[in-house]
């Protein structure tokens, strides 16, 4: 499929999120795995040869990655604030021996702001997107594009 990606600011938490455009369709997704938010725009019907797009867009509540010592690895993105229950269920699940909490977290983005339950999330993550832009850039870095599933 014709598709660019790129890293831009999220729209609902400000850091970096990744933006996969069709430039043939101009469908266009946002995906963010700082806060979990995600949109899509996408041809659903066409009118004549005139095409209809619907928007969907879902804000983030949170990120939970597992890595776990065999190698396993598992993204979850919540769209939905959680309770009590379910945070205390996912944050257990850390103290499991097979995983590795040194490349797993689990953070809640609550009031516009990050909050750290578990594990460790990359140091440079959450960081308003300019100021992440200017750092990698000054090292020679590209900008992180995450490309899910
Ligand atoms: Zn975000």
């Amino acid at each position: 499929m014709a598709s660019t990606y790129s890293a831009i600011a999220c729209p609902h938490c400000g850091c970096c999120a990744t933006q996969d455009y069709y430039y043939k369709t101009l469908e266009k997704f946002i995906y963010c795995f700082r806060c979990g938010y995600n949109y899509e725009k996408i041809i659903t019907s066409w009118e004549g040869n005139k095409p209809i797009f619907t928007q969907k867009e879902q804000k983030g509540y949170g990120v939970c990655r597992i890595q776990k010592l065999d190698g396993e690895r598992s993204t979850k993105i919540y769209n939905r604030p959680l309770s009590s229950e379910e945070i205390i269920k996912v944050a257990t699940g850390f103290l499991h021996e097979d995983v590795n909490t040194d490349e797993s977290y689990f953070v809640i983005f609550k009031d516009n702001e990050f909050l750290t339950l578990a594990g460790t999330p990359p140091k440079d993550f959450y960081i308003p997107f300019e100021e992440y832009k200017k750092d990698r850039e000054s090292n020679n870095q590209q900008l992180e594009i995450i490309v899910p599933f």
